[in-house]
C-alpha cells in the first residue's frame, strides 16, 4: 500500500485530491495548518482507516513517522485576496514549506510533487502559455508573495532533484473551479455565485476583457495523478485551454443562475494579468491527457455545490472587502 503525504489537505485542490488517493487504496496523511483550509472538506474522511489528518503547519520542521512514497506539497493560501491578508505565510509555505519537504522527501526516498500556478508566467506577453517561456512578473507588486514563492518554489525542486538526485514534478496549475472553493476568498466564480445567490450585482473587475481559461477540478486532478506517475521532471502545465472573457464568465453565471441582478464594474487590481491560457501540448503527449468536462456542466455542478451549502455561509463576512483588494 502506498503512503502519500499531500499538504493543504484540507483545502480545495488538497482534498480532492485526499479523496483520489483514498480511492486508489493508498494510505493518506492529510497535513494541514488550516488558515485557510476548512476540516468540513475532508470531514467524510476522518472515519477512514487509511486516513490521517496532522493539524501543522510546514513552514516549521515537518515530521511523520514511517515510510512515505509519495509526497504531494499543496499548501498555499492561493487567491488574490489571501495574498495581501497573509503575506508572510504565502512567502514561508513556498520557501520555508518547501525546503522542509524536500528534505523529507530525501530522507525518505519519497517522490515529491509541487503544486506550481500560472501565476510563474506573471501578466504573460506570450500567449497561450507554454512551459518555456520565463514569465512577466512583478516581484514587488501585491502578487509578487505568491508567484515569487512559487517560483522559488521550482528553482529549489530543481536543485533537489539535479544536486541531490531527488524524484519530483512541477505541476504548473491554471485556474480551476468546482466544489468545496471557499465562497468567500474573493476568486471570480466563487465571487459571481455568492453574489448571485445572495441577489447581488455581479463585480467585474475593470472592463472585463480580461481573459482566463478555467479547468474543472476532476480533470485537473486527473492531469496532476498522472504526471506524478510519469518520469517527467521539468514543469508541465495543467488546465483547460478554453478561454473566456470576465465579462462573458459573468454573463454565463447570471444565465446559470437565473439571477435577474446585472454586471457592475470596479477597478481593475492592480497587475491583473490580462490574458491567461494554458498551451497543453506537452500534458497532451506526455501524459495522454486533456480536460473532458466541458464549462456548462462543471459549472452546473459546482453551482448545485454552492447551493447546497447551509445559508449562513452564504453571508459569512469576507476577510478582506473587495474595495480594500482593489485599493492596494
Ligand atoms: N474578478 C472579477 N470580479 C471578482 C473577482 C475577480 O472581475 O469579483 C476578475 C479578476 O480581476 C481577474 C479574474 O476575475 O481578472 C480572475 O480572478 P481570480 O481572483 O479568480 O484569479 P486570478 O486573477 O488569480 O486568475
Amino acid at each position: 500500500m502506498k503512503r502519500v503525504l499531500i499538504t493543504g489537505a484540507a483545502g480545495f485542490l488538497g482534498s480532492h485530491l485526499c479523496d483520489r488517493f483514498i480511492a486508489e487504496g493508498c494510505h493518506v496523511i492529510g497535513m494541514d495548518n488550516l488558515i485557510t483550509g476548512d476540516m468540513q472538506n475532508i470531514e467524510h474522511l476522518m472515519p477512514l482507516k487509511h486516513f490521517e489528518f496532522h493539524h501543522h503547519d510546514v513552514s516549521n520542521f515537518v515530521h511523520v513517522s514511517g515510510r512515505l512514497d509519495y509526497i504531494l506539497h499543496f499548501a498555499s493560501p492561493a487567491s488574490p485576496i489571501d495574498y495581501l491578508k497573509i503575506p508572510i505565510q504565502t512567502l514561508k509555505v513556498g520557501s520555508l514549506g518547501i525546503h522542509n519537504l524536500l528534505g523529507l522527501a530525501k530522507e525518505k526516498n519519497a517522490r515529491l510533487l509541487i503544486a506550481s500556478t500560472s501565476e510563474v508566467y506573471g501578466d504573460p506577453l506570450v500567449h497561450p502559455q507554454n512551459e518555456e517561456y520565463w514569465g512577466n512578473v512583478n516581484p514587488v507588486g501585491p502578487r509578487g508573495v505568491y508567484d515569487e514563492a512559487k517560483r522559488f518554489q521550482e528553482a529549489m525542486t530543481m536543485a533537489y532533484h539535479t544536486f541531490h538526485g531527488l524524484e519530483t514534478r512541477i505541476v504548473r496549475i491554471f485556474n480551476t473551479y468546482g466544489p468545496r472553493m471557499r465562497l468567500n476568498d474573493g476568486r471570480v466564480l466563487p465571487a459571481f455565485i455568492g453574489q448571485a445567490l445572495r441577489g447581488e450585482d455581479l463585480t467585474v473587475f475593470g472592463d472585463g476583457s480580461q481573459t482566463r481559461s478555467f479547468c474543472y477540478v476532476d480533470d485537473l486532478i486527473e492531469g496532476i495523478y498522472r504526471l506524478l506517475l510519469s518520469d517527467y521532471a521539468q514543469p508541465v502545465n495543467i488546465g483547460n485551454p478554453n478561454e473566456i472573457t470576465i465579462r462573458e464568465f459573468a454573463e454565463e453565471i447570471i444565465k446559470l443562475t437565473g439571477t435577474s441582478q446585472k454586471v457592475i464594474y470596479k477597478d481593475l487590481p492592480k497587475d491583473d494579468p490580462k490574458q491567461r491560457q494554458p498551451d497543453i501540448s506537452k500534458a497532451k503527449s506526455l501524459l495522454e491527457w486533456e480536460p473532458k468536462v466541458l464549462r456548462a456542466e462543471g459549472l452546473k455542478i459546482t453551482y448545485e455545490y454552492f447551493k447546497s451549502l447551509p445559508e449562513e455561509r452564504l453571508f459569512e463576512k469576507e476577510h478582506y472587502s473587495f474595495d480594500d483588494y482593489i485599493k492596494k
